[in-house]
């Protein structure tokens, strides 16, 4: 027997005993609710994923719900998924399809691969789940069942690692039952095949090459470690006598592209910052209080944050003249995306999690 049957034929046995059949996503499966699925579940884990699904159909059950939000709202259901361009393009997504597709989620894999934030693996992943096309997927669960079936050694991330596991997939994927094959292959890698594999669970023990040839832990290779460049900040938490926390829109592109935050500035000494508040925001401030600094991680740099605290004296209204500030009001805080460590910082100060309220 061919590898690709065996492989399957494991493969899809295990699942209907092993695999997971009643995600919020596999009910009332639709396009619209695999695409977000597949795009919240992008770097994240299904049990993370699960009640942020769920409160995001709730509010936008469909693209033309999601299409007609404001972004600021998109955002804050995602606050705390992290990787707010996933959100950001979502909405634009969603905008193309009432303007361009009259509502009409597409059905065809070379235009959804135009629609931002869908790549060949996800509109795969879509198209196969959703409608049971024939589409092969290569996300980072099947990157790492291929790399140690096939003993492939190299970083994934490189060109000709990849293409080669693209051919290999290619190879595996079957004509039919797509959506159980293409969940069970995710699910293999996320419960079994994960970064600590469990081979003697695995329906794969037998004919994987990882395994006889006692690979299993240095596949897949690991991306070659270049350290990362440390970044510091100074964020300023503003507080007015309401308990107001100020906070600034963010540019739309970037860095927290569209999120709200906390001013940032190097000037955290009472003096300075006084003359700044004045100046920069017509603001009198008191003396600044020096928080504990915390690292926040990114892929391409860690960034070490160290908080300042200053209460606000006298009146304050007058900042909110430029259109893209707020008073953040921490009893009832409004419907905004905030960056993690903003919202870290604001509920370490309540001593609240007010994420999602
Ligand atoms: S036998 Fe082990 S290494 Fe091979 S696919 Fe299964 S869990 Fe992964």
């Amino acid at each position: 027997m061919k590898l690709s049957q065996s492989f399957n034929q494991r493969l899809l046995d295990w699942y209907a005993d092993h695999g997971r059949h009643d995600l919020p996503w596999q009910q009332d499966r639709s396009l619209y609710r695999v695409w977000v699925s597949e795009i919240m579940l992008q770097q994240t884990q299904v049990t993370t994923v699960i009640p942020y699904f769920e409160r995001f159909m709730a509010r936008f059950p469909d693209t033309h719900t999601l299409a007609d939000a404001k972004l600021d709202e998109v955002l804050h259901l995602w606050t705390g998924l992290g990787y707010y361009a996933r959100a950001r393009n979502l909405h634009k997504a969603a905008q193309m399809i009432r303007d361009d597709y009259a509502d009409q989620f597409p059905e065809d894999f070379e235009t959804l691969l135009t629609l931002p934030g869908i790549g060949r693996s996800t509109a795969g992943a879509i198209l196969a789940q959703a409608l049971g096309k024939r589409h092969v997927i290569l996300d980072g669960n099947v990157k790492r069942v291929l790399t140690r079936l096939y003993a492939i050694e190299g970083w994934p991330g490189k060109k000709m690692v990849e293409n080669q596991l693209w051919e290999l997939a290619e190879s595996l994927t079957p004509e039919d039952q797509l959506t159980d094959y293409t969940q069970a292959i995710m699910d293999l890698g996320a419960t079994v095949c994960a970064r600590k594999a469990n081979c003697p669970a695995c329906p794969m023990n037998g004919i994987c090459k990882a395994c006889k040839s006692n690979q299993v832990a240095s596949l897949p290779t690991p991306k070659p470690r270049k350290s990362l460049p440390v970044k510091q900040t100074h964020m300023l938490i503003l507080k007015n006598k309401q308990g107001g926390i100020l906070l600034e829109q963010r540019p739309p592109t970037g860095l927290w592209g569209g999120l709200w935050s906390l001013p940032e500035h190097d000037k955290y000494h009472s003096d300075e910052l006084k003359s700044w508040g004045k100046q920069q925001l017509g603001l009198l401030l008191g003396d600044a209080h020096v928080l504990p600094v915390f690292r926040h991680t990114f892929s391409h740099f860690h960034l070490d944050i160290t908080p300042v605290l200053s209460q606000v004296k006298g009146p304050a209204n007058h900042v909110m003249e430029a259109s893209n500030r707020v008073w953040y009001n921490t009893t009832q805080p409004e419907s905004l995306g905030l960056p993690a460590p903003v919202l870290k910082i604001i509920n370490s100060l309540t001593g609240s999690d007010f994420s999602h309220s």
